[in-house]
């Protein structure tokens, strides 16, 4: 079994191909100098130093010896021969394999700039990135030009600014967020931010980045603002890495397409995590999720499939966010949540709060702000499909399982 790309999609399919009691071969082929590390505490706690590394392992450094799994740290996968069973290695080296999973990740989407190649301006992806970052950061006292205003970059500005640092953030939405969770909750996110002074310049990107001595110095919004920067952050989202699945000749849609099993094209090859476009049961349609518990679930998939088990993917979508004190739950079906009404039950003012999208009588998404313990009730609200009462739902006193 070899599985291309040492992130938690990886390793996550590892361990379960040994507590499924397979007991041959398991090889991770892991670009990156370390062993498999999770990347949301990246952008929080880590980057802030409230957490140490111990917070980035899915598995401890041990248990890989002690699994008898090989971990082919800085080593790149450059060829994928379905015919032959092989993978290349950057060195060279061949490794056959009987089934081959390709969980490569995604890379930052790069634009060209004007002044991107200035010393100052980062992308943010790896743990070399956030350590970077942090030692930058952490003595406060920067002025932070954030490019984004999705997950990431509203993470990195909160984490930014609480050590300190002052942060302008640019993007092209009107509300940061809005793209994903709408505009009233967008604002509910970008108010915390405002409060703690983060400065929003939206909808504008950046019309050039400009630097003195190879050094960046300010940003030009295309609104016509200058900013001040000594450092700019990129975080305009991600491209799957499907590079090694194209020129294998899988088939390519938006990621490389999967099966609900996570079976590509080649019978013998799967794909899980953020490279993986898979048809999902319940909408009968294709999607790709970017997210921590979407690597966990389709790695636990892909392996079980790597040992002719049956099983699939079909699990309701759920990430997270936290910034400043808003920790923020989502489940749902985003793709439907387009054209779907939003009910909250709670104070949105307060920042307490569960937002449901309901579409057609049914929840498709529920989303719990600073409100715990309520996920395996959303997710049943949303896997049963019933028809709800919006005014229950919207009645903190009605309890969410007897809706
Ligand atoms: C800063 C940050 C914060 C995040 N926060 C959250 C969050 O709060 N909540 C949430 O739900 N999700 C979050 N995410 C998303 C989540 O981390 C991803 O969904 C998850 O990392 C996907 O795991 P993966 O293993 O599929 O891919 P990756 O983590 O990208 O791992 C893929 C690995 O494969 C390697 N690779 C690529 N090509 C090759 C090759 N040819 N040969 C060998 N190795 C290769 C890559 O270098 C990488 O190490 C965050 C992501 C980032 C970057």
């Amino acid at each position: 079994m070899v599985i291309i790309g040492g992130g938690l999609t990886g390793a996550t399919a590892a361990e379960t191909l040994r507590k499924e009691g397979y007991a041959g071969p398991v090889t991770i082929v892991a670009d990156e100098p370390e062993i498999p590390y999770q990347r949301p505490p990246l952008s929080k706690g880590f980057l802030s130093g409230k957490e140490g590394e111990d917070a980035l392992l899915p598995l401890a450094a041990t248990w890989y010896g002690e699994n008898n799994v090989t971990v082919l740290t800085s080593t790149a996968a450059t060829a994928v021969d379905p015919a032959a069973h092989t993978v290349t290695l950057a060195n060279g080296e061949t490794l056959p394999y009987a089934k081959l999973l390709i969980a490569t990740g995604a890379s930052p989407r790069v634009i060209p700039f004007k002044g991107v190649e200035l010393d100052g301006v980062h992308y943010f992806r790896s743990k070399a990135d956030s350590v970077a970052m942090k030692e930058l950061l952490s003595a406060g006292g920067h002025n932070l030009v954030m490019i984004g205003s999705g997950w990431i970059g509203m993470e990195i500005a909160a984490t930014a600014r609480e050590l300190g640092n002052n942060v302008a953030l640019l993007g092209l939405e009107d509300v940061p967020l809005s793209i994903a969770i709408g505009k009233q909750l967008g604002g509910v996110f970008a108010a915390r931010h405002e409060e703690a002074g983060v400065k929003f310049v939206l909808p504008s990107s950046a019309a050039e980045i400009q630097g003195t001595d190879g050094k960046v110095s300010s940003v030009l919004t295309t609104t016509g603002e200058v900013l001040p920067a000594d450092l700019v952050v990129v975080a305009v989202g991600v491209v799957p890495n499907i590079g090694l699945a194209k020129d294998a000749g899988l088939t390519i849609n938006n990621g490389i397409e999967v099966t609900g099993s996570l079976a590509t094209s080649d019978p013998d090859i799967f794909a899980a995590g953020d490279v993986a476009n898979s048809l999902h049961p319940v909408t009968n349609a294709y999607a790709r999720s970017e997210h921590w518990a979407n690597a966990i679930a389709s790695g636990k998939v892909a392996a079980k499939s790597m040992l002719g088990q049956d099983a699939v993917l079909d699990d309701i979508p759920y990430f997270y966010t936290d910034q400043f004190d808003l920790g923020m739950e989502y489940s749902g079906f985003g793709a439907l949540t387009k054209d779907a009404d939003v009910v909250v039950r709670g104070d949105l003012a307060a920042r307490e709060f569960i937002a449901f999208w309901v579409l057609e009588g049914r929840v498709v998404a529920g989303m719990n702000v600073n409100i715990w313990d309520v996920q395996d009730a959303i997710k049943d609200l949303i896997s049963s499909g019933r028809t709800v009462d919006t005014a229950k739902l919207a009645d903190p006193k009605t309890p969410l399982e007897a809706i």
